[in-house]
């Protein structure tokens, strides 16, 4: 006999990549942002009034909702905020899942989804993706008798994305929900928030941790149709997004020339460091998200203990899809500046 379920048991839990304490380390491991978030984001902490904390927050972020819905033309009905879209991913998981339900996503891809699957005790499914890491015309196959399947688009780890009409049609004859996790879609040529109206199975989260520069205030939105929205309502916690978060977050969604600058400069940062990495050897897998993920020409553990070395760290994720390529944040021109010279140093070390 144990105090806790078996299904806690027997999983691993999400390993967060690492957050080093020396600020002199370069930082290409969490896809952070490089850049300050916005001028109104200083402004509405520094009018922020302290004696309001003594009440508690709107549960449910009434006024966030309302801006984020007007940005994609929608309703604030079609808006649920969470703690983070971590936050989100787990009330998706307890409002549509079933212990012993399956639920799919596609490998790779985030891996907080199996870790969710696992809690819920659900029965998790794995969907192969193709060697380009698109997804395979069996999804439909794959995917039967799920009640939900998670896809990040653009992918994590590997930062391409997929076919929206492709897509689309998998939508329409999905019998559960689909769950498109677009925290890096401010990265990319196009979205999918538009299917919301039309698909009553769609669920697209977003996040203000990368393209907003705001990982550390935890905010995530998920747009569907009303009948989800109000189902998810009940299962989240009552007040899940604080009251300093909700101020922060409404000022930043209010200066969208602000992401589209960073945005862009990202873009062309991540466009020369593909082309410098491709140049020295490295496979680069086509990116629409603010990292890029590659194979370099020696083993990866190999060149993350080299970065390491240098004080530079990225991601490995170990595993036979993935276990090859290194995944690196965008960040500056400098810090990415810097991350070229020591690949080209170690490529050179090892012939
Ligand atoms: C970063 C990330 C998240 C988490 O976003 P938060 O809002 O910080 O919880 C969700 N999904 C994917 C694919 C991510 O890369």
């Amino acid at each position: 006999m144990t105090y806790w379920r078996d299904c806690v048991d027997r999983m691993n839990g999400y390993t967060p990549g690492e957050q080093p304490r020396d600020h002199r380390i370069v930082k290409l491991n969490t896809n952070e942002n490089p850049y300050p978030p916005c001028p109104g984001v200083s402004q509405a902490l520094a009018e922020f009034d302290v004696n309001a904390l003594r009440r508690y927050p709107d549960p449910s972020a009434l006024e966030l909702r309302r801006e984020a819905a007007r940005l994609f033309g929608l309703t604030e009905q079609h808006v649920l905020c969470g703690n983070g879209s971590d936050d989100l991913l787990t009330i998706g998981t307890r409002t549509f899942i079933d212990q012993g339900q399956r639920l799919a996503f596609t490998d790779p891809s985030y891996s907080l989804y199996p870790v969710l699957a696992q809690i819920q005790d659900a029965i998790p499914v794995t969907v192969p993706l193709t060697d380009s890491f698109d997804l395979p015309d069996t999804l439909a196959t794959a995917t039967q008798g799920c009640g939900m399947l998670f896809l990040a688009r653009p992918n994590a780890p590997t930062g391409n994305s997929f076919d929206r009409n492709t897509l689309q049609r998998f939508c329409k004859r999905f019998p559960g929900i689909v769950w498109i996790d677009e925290a890096y879609a401010d990265f990319a040529d196009d979205h999918c928030v538009d299917l919301v109206p039309a698909h009553p199975n769609v669920v697209v989260s977003r996040t203000v941790s990368k393209s907003y520069s705001l990982a550390g205030i935890r905010l995530g939105l998920a747009f569907a149709a009303p009948p989800l929205v109000a189902q998810m309502m009940k299962v989240k916690d009552s007040y899940n997004v604080n009251m300093l978060t909700q101020q922060i977050a409404l000022a930043a969604l209010r200066d969208q020339d602000h992401v589209r600058r960073t945005v862009k400069q990202i873009r062309r940062t991540r466009a020369a460091v593909a082309d410098a990495l491709a140049q020295l050897g490295f496979h680069v897998l086509p990116s629409q998200a603010n990292f890029l993920c590659v194979e370099p020409p020696l083993p990866a553990t190999h060149f993350l203990e080299q970065l390491r070395q240098r004080s530079i760290l990225v991601r490995h994720f170990p595993g036979p899809r993935t276990g090859s390529y290194v995944r690196v944040t965008i960040g500056t021109d400098r810090e990415m500046d810097s991350f070229v010279a020591a690949a080209r140093d170690i490529v050179a070390c090892e012939c």
